[in-house]
């Protein structure tokens, strides 16, 4: 006998078969249940009890669990990398005949949750899709529990920082291309699930098609999409994956929104990591990051805007202005600042509310959620009536109060409406004749009762005569057998208890019909109600999406007025020249990590003339890495639009911005130090241009000292004489303060370090010039490296000092002023080795030289040269 022979069985396998990649959850009754396979595989992820269904040969392992605790089963699930398939009952099992129908209602995979269990509240859940073109990727992403789809074309080595930036859950890609270099690619990315979709869902007319329909427009130029982009395949698979696994409405996602990144200041996936924006290198926590200094936000909407702005800062004056102006009218308005974070922290999460209304997957509860959050909307629009800023006007506008949506959800819910759609208690009295007519039935039913009761009493003349109701015998007479003879004939007997009887009477049993009639009526008649009041809450999603979205910049703009006015911040000047002027500036992390005051602040002066780079020298642990990172914060956090930690600061908009800074992460996936800091370095050389901002630390670590130091050199000159973008160069390579001399808008800086009785004090100052020590044996003592070592050490440096160094204390590298200001050759590193060839060129005076002897000494020189 196989498997499949009983009806449900292959009901099961049929919905099996129609989704072999997933874990099929089967609702029987009151649990979902899982055979097989998934059976075993769920009793080891969520360990549940493995049970068999039949015995012996035929034994079908089988696990479940009670339905009402899905929502914490399908998150272990999806966490644990699964997909889940959820086959649910799709007709009333009292009304089925024979086999009760059941279908695959959803699919729930890492990129399409709109659960609010499933989700952290402040943070986006993207499902990407590449495509791939001739010479780039179309990417496409969407949220599909707030409606957000964005697509973008990008070059085959920014398919990586994106990535970084938006952080998928999932990602969508062919068959075909899955199995090329982007499969490859999409694999590296850990956290990610990767989804295999068939080829044609990419298909560019295809996808066209899916997306018109999607929208219900002729073209998608009106959206700004160009219909040529090779995005447009990808955001087409986006689509139809999320039509395939949600199968219901997606009526949230009403546009798709080109995200333009020449309107960004585009930030590498490296710089994104090594400025720690949103994530800390090491843990990967939140705690310790820009974000997490900025973000006060009290919704989770507000949240995840602030946290999209943090990653994609602005690269337009004007649209960084208008963030500028609406942060700096709520920073002169405390108290304005306070009422409107205390009626904002009441409201709930709008965006995903509407985005599960809009799929009908919302709640009674949801519902009850959204109407709170509606009755702020007034109270905060009061607020905001006559702001000046452009942006908090505009968001004033697109407050809408929605008054009938909002009248009717308060007439027709009950203060607390339940969880669950069908047991009642979502409609409040008065809201419908024919619910309260049949409330009035249940509870009249109470006095009903009541009266029956006292009837029974005083006609049998038993006083101890009990009505009562249970849920298996329903409605019952209660008498104890000491009155067992005073029963009249009418009564029938229903169950025998040890000391009683319970009887029914005719009269008792059409009142229990009447009375469980009527309750069944009122549940059914509660969630039609229901259903209508959702629909209609459907249909103004696009107003209550624009609401949330007002409700979210109003949060994130308040945020960052609130963190402006804690700590200090001044607003930064934007200009399109290049230039980076900064007084008194601090590090917006470690200074609010810190305790307050005891970080010192430092200027920063960088301008396209005469200071495109500097060159921080100093002893390790000085604070140099510091020191350009919070050069590259300010800026980051400037293009935000919010405020920055300093006294004044006149910021030229940066295009790109790249860090390299302290050890990368990418050690873990096996490639060598030297390595991956070259090609990171590359890319830099390749990409900076004069718009953008470049912080380098201790390049050139990874290989032998001379090829380090030749390798900063040379990467220095480049980026100052070819990509003249504004360079940081902290290093603890002192011959590159050398650089000053050779370049023209070079500026060498060190870090004020006082030495006291043979301790060193790190005064964390930066000063104007290049430092003369490295204090390297301090800080190893500092350390606790044994005395022993130390004292060795130090005989050592000693012995090398008088080696090396010439009687000026300068290294041999670049001891000959006159050798400023020429040609390649004077640039060169290594020059010391042939000066004494340049010695005896300066001694010639040509005109005196006949032309055979100029050859002979030529000859004899060249044969000199190292
Ligand atoms: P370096 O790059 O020179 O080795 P770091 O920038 O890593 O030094 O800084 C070393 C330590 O000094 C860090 O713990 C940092 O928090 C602290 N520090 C750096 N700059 C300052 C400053 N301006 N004020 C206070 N502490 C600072």
């Amino acid at each position: 006998m196989s498997i499949a022979t009983t009806p449900m069985m292959k009901q099961y396998l049929d919905a099996k078969r129609q989704h072999p990649d997933a874990v099929v959850l089967f609702r029987m009754g009151d649990f979902y249940e899982l055979f097989l396979e998934d059976a075993e595989l769920v009793a080891r992820v969520l360990g549940l009890a493995l049970t068999s269904r039949e015995k012996g040969p035929d034994a079908v392992p089988m696990a479940g669990f009670p339905y009402h605790s899905l929502e914490q089963h399908l998150r272990k699930l999806v966490r644990a990398g699964h997909r889940v398939a959820i086959c649910d009952q799709v007709e009333d099992p009292r009304e089925a005949r024979g086999l009760v129908e059941r279908r695959v209602t959803r699919v729930v995979t890492a990129g399409t949750l709109t659960d609010d269990g499933l989700l952290e509240p402040g943070v986006n859940n993207f499902l990407a899709a590449v495509a791939v073109g001739a010479d780039r990727y179309g990417l496409a992403w969407a949220d599909v529990s707030t409606g957000a789809f964005e697509l973008c074309d990008v070059e085959p080595r920014e398919l990586a920082d994106e990535l970084g930036r938006l952080e998928p859950a999932e990602c969508l890609v062919s068959e075909d291309a899955a199995r090329g270099e982007l499969g490859e690619l999409l694999a590296a990315r850990p956290g990610m699930a990767r989804t295999t979709r068939p080829g044609w869902t990419f298909h560019p007319a295809q996808a066209r098609e899916t997306l018109v329909r999607q929208f219900g427009v002729a073209t998608l130029e009106g959206f700004g999409v160009d219909e040529a982009c090779v995005a447009l395949g990808a955001a087409g698979a986006l689509i139809d994956y999320l039509r395939e696994t949600q199968r219901t409405s997606l009526d949230h996602i009403t546009r798709v929104t080109p995200h333009r990144r020449s309107r960004t200041l585009v930030i590498d996936d490296v710089t994104r990591r090594s400025l720690e924006l949103v994530r800390t290198l090491r843990e990967g926590r939140r705690h310790g990051t820009l974000l997490g200094v900025l973000d006060q936000t009290v919704t989770p909407m507000g949240a995840r805007l602030l946290a999209q702005w943090v990653a994609n800062p602005l690269a337009v004056v004007d649209e960084i202005t208008a963030r500028q102006d609406a942060v700096e009218e709520l920073l002169g308005a405390n108290l304005l600042r306070k009422d409107l974070s205390g009626l904002l922290a009441q409201c709930y999460d709008i965006e995903r509310l509407t985005a599960r209304i809009a799929t009908r997957r919302a709640s009674p509860r949801d519902l009850g959620f959204l109407a709170r959050s509606l009755a702020l909307v007034p109270r905060l629009k009061d607020k905001l009536a006559g702001r000046t800023a452009p942006l908090l006007a505009a968001l004033d506008e697109n407050l809408e109060l929605l008054p009938e949506l909002r009248q009717t959800l308060d007439t027709a819910l009950t203060d607390d409406p339940p969880l669950v759609a069908r047991e009642g208690g979502i409609i409040r009295a008065g809201y419908h004749a024919e619910l309260d007519e049949l409330r009035e039935i249940g509870q009249g039913g109470k006095q009903w009762i009541a009266r029956f009761q006292a009837e029974e009493i005083g006609r049998t003349g038993i006083g101890s005569l009990k009505v009562g109701f249970n849920r298996v015998f329903g409605y019952y007479i209660e008498v104890t057998n000491a009155h067992a003879e005073k029963i009249p004939a009418n009564y029938v007997r229903k169950q025998t208890l040890k000391n009683a009887e319970r009887y029914i009477t005719p009269e008792l049993k059409e009142h229990e019909d009447r009375v469980l009639r009527a309750e069944e009526r009122i549940h059914e008649l509660e969630y039609e109600l229901f259903l209508k009041l959702r629909e209609q809450a459907a249909q103004e999603s696009p107003r209550l999406q624009r609401a949330a979205s007002a409700l979210a910049t109003l949060d994130a703009l308040v945020s960052l007025a609130a963190v402006a006015a804690q700590r200090r911040y001044c607003r930064p000047i934007l200009v399109a020249e290049p230039v980076l002027e900064i007084r008194d500036g601090r590090h917006a992390v470690i200074e609010s990590l810190g305790a307050e005051g005891r970080f010192v602040p430092n200027d920063t002066d960088m301008n396209p003339q005469t200071a495109r780079m500097a060159v921080v020298t100093g002893p390790n642990m000085a604070g140099k890495s510091t020191y350009i990172r919070q050069a590259a914060l300010t800026l980051v956090m400037a293009q935000i639009g919010s405020f920055v930690p300093a006294r004044s600061a006149r910021i030229g908009v940066a295009d790109r911005v790249f860090a390299r800074v302290g050890a990368s992460d990418e050690l873990a996936r096996g490639q060598s130090t030297f390595m991956v800091e070259m090609i990171e370095t590359a890319a830099i050389l390749h990409g900076a241009t004069e718009r953008s901002l470049v912080i380098l630390d201790e390049i050139g670590r990874g290989t032998s000292t001379y090829d380090g130091v030749s390798l900063a050199w040379a990467v220095a000159e480049h980026l100052h004489d070819i990509n003249r973008c504004r360079v940081l160069f902290a290093t603890h390579y002192h011959e590159l303060a050398e650089l000053a001399r050779s370049l023209d808008a070079v500026r060498n800086l060190n870090v004020a370090v006082r030495e006291w009785q043979d301790e060193i004090i790190f005064l964390h100052k930066i000063i104007e010039g290049a430092a003369d020590k490295s204090y390297g044996i301090h800080v190893a003592r500092l350390a606790g490296v044994p005395r022993a070592v130390i004292e060795r050490a130090k005989t050592i440096l000693a012995e090398l000092e008088a080696q090396h160094l010439s009687p000026d204390d300068a290294p041999r590298l670049m001891r000959n002023e006159q050798r400023r200001r020429s040609s390649f050759l004077q640039r060169s590193l290594f020059w010391g080795a042939n000066d004494h060839v340049i010695e005896a060129l300066r001694q010639i005076d040509p005109s005196g030289l006949a032309p055979d002897a100029a050859l002979a000494k030529l000859r004899e020189l060249k044969g000199e040269l190292r």
